[in-house]
């Protein structure tokens, strides 16, 4: 009963990234068409911080890059979250100067990759996720 909560944390964190994920696409999409030669455009920092406001800078193809995998995302360095209340729920997998690029584990990874099913994405398409819970 107890670990339920887990469960529920690890979905608050997929979904806050998926939030803040559709307003960096959004962002993208404006840079592109605005000014598609621009080096360094300011995204939203993906931690799990739902109160974060933190700008990170990088390329457009660069962020397109990282969000080509549904379970990747971006923070500024020093936001490289891996536990939230005592679950593991990402990772780091690569550090550049501006930004820090992260992966989702076990249940958040889980959750993203199908919020990001959900938003129509034409990602690679994986087994549905069997339930755990026996
Ligand atoms: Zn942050």
């Amino acid at each position: 009963m107890v670990n339920h909560d887990h469960d529920l944390t690890a979905r608050r964190v997929a979904q806050n990234q998926a939030t803040f994920r559709a307003a960096n696409e959004e962002i993208e999409a404006a840079a592109q068409a605005i000014a598609p030669e621009l080096p360094r455009v300011p995204f939203i920092c993906e931690c799990a911080e739902t109160d974060c406001t933190r700008t990170v800078r990088l390329s457009p193809s660069e962020y397109e890059l990282i969000r080509s995998d549904p379970t990747r995302f971006v923070v500024i360095p020093g936001h490289e979250v891996c536990e939230v209340d005592g679950e593991h729920v990402a990772r780091v997998v690569g550090r550049e100067a501006d930004y820090t690029i992260m992966e989702k584990v076990g249940t958040a990874g889980e959750e993203a990759r199908q919020l990001d099913r959900r938003a129509g994405s034409d990602s690679a398409t994986r087994p549905t996720v069997a339930e755990q819970d026996a």
